[in-house]
C-alpha cells in the first residue's frame, strides 16, 4: 500500500517540495512544474516485481488446482 501510494508523489521543480500528481503537474505550493523524482532503475524494479507477481501467481494456480 506504501509503495503504490509513491507511485503519485512528485518533487516540484522550483521549490523542491513534494507534491501529489495531479492532471495539471503542478505544485501546489508555488505552480511551479511537479516533476518524477524517481531514477529510471525504479521503473525497471517494478516491471521485474510484475513479472515475479506472475510467477508466484501460476505456482499458486497450480498447488491449488
Ligand atoms: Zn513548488
Amino acid at each position: 500500500m506504501m509503495l503504490k501510494m509513491t507511485k503519485y508523489l512528485q518533487k516540484c521543480k522550483e521549490c523542491n517540495r513534494y507534491g501529489l500528481q495531479n492532471p495539471e503537474s503542478k505544485c501546489r505550493y508555488c505552480g511551479g512544474q511537479l516533476i518524477n523524482p524517481k531514477p529510471p532503475k525504479f521503473s525497471l524494479t517494478d516491471k521485474y516485481a510484475k513479472y515475479r507477481l506472475k510467477y508466484f501467481k501460476e505456482e499458486f494456480d497450480k498447488k491449488f488446482k
